[in-house]
């Protein structure tokens, strides 16, 4: 019963597909109503489908989380037509490689934007509405990169060793206020955003040997995880991350 969400709502941003998709799949069988977000309206609603023709309750919510007068505008839409938030997944999320001396600027500042940002836009009009409640969750979507560096993406690692921080000031700043929040950190899984390596049988063979347990991870692995933090099971666990990555952050 403690990870029962029934009667919650659950916003998880850029859920149209990849982990977004697969975490708003499983609050959604613990009983969460959803409410499904990307920028295109065609996947944003085709992945809403999805999920209510396997009998879950999902709305769409197209925004750009890195607009904060979108965001602010789509939250009060989703508190008046959906009901309060309870569970707020920053999930959404870029990459862009290349060589750290050739990166340009504007990607640069686009996926501290995207990655970064976002959690500070989202989170700060969720909380808003969270704070006269004295209730909710948020869960930061981190990433091994949030410990660790990796050639060709150091913005990325900086937004999401960034975001690790910004869950701790989050979790301090609103804890008083009633409200959790923690990181869950992914270690490597096939989706889109992966979609270079996931390619690349070298990388392939680096990672399983890199990573004690010896794969890439599963996106449905990160279900039990997200329902913890989410759930009342964690009622007194605020400005954690959780990694989920087959030991990668544990090992040289
Ligand atoms: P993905 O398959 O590329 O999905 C990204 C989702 O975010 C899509 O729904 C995308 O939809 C949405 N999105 C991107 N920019 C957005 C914006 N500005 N506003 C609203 N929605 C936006 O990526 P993923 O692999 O599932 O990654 C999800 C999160 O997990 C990211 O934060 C990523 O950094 C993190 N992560 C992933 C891995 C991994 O191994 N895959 C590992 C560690 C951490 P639209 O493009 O249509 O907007």
């Amino acid at each position: 019963m403690m990870f029962d969400l029934n009667g919650r709502v659950a916003l998880i941003t850029g859920s149209s597909r990849g982990i977004g998709f697969a975490l708003a799949e499983g609050l959604g069988k613990a009983g969460a109503r959803l409410v499904i977000n990307g920028r295109s309206e065609a996947a944003v609603h085709a992945a809403c489908g999805r999920l209510v023709e396997a009998g879950l309750v999902a709305t769409p919510s197209v925004f750009d989380v890195t607009d904060p007068q979108g965001v602010a505008e789509a939250v009060a839409a989703i508190e008046a037509d959906v009901g309060a938030i309870d569970i707020l997944i920053n999930n959404a999320g870029i990459q862009h490689r290349a060589p750290l001396q050739d990166f340009p600027v504007e990607a640069f500042r686009n996926v501290l934007e995207t990655n970064l940002f976002s959690a500070f836009y989202v989170g700060q009009a969720v909380a808003r509405c969270m704070i006269p409640r004295r209730r909710g969750s948020i869960v930061n979507i981190c990433s091994v990169q949030s410990e660790l560096g990796r050639a060709s993406i150091a913005p990325y690692t900086a937004s999401k060793g960034g975001l690790k921080m910004l869950t701790k000031g989050m979790a301090v700043d609103w804890g008083p206020h009633g409200i959790r929040v923690n990181g869950l950190g992914p270690g490597y899984f096939k989706t889109e955003l992966n979609d270079a390596l996931v390619k690349n049988e070298e990388f392939t063979a680096w990672l399983t040997k890199r990573t004690p347990l010896g794969r890439w991870g599963n996106v449905d692995e990160l279900i039990g995880a997200a329902l913890f933090l989410a759930s009342d099971a964690s009622s007194f666990v605020t400005g954690h991350v959780l990694y989920v990555d087959g030991g990668i952050t544990s090992s040289l």
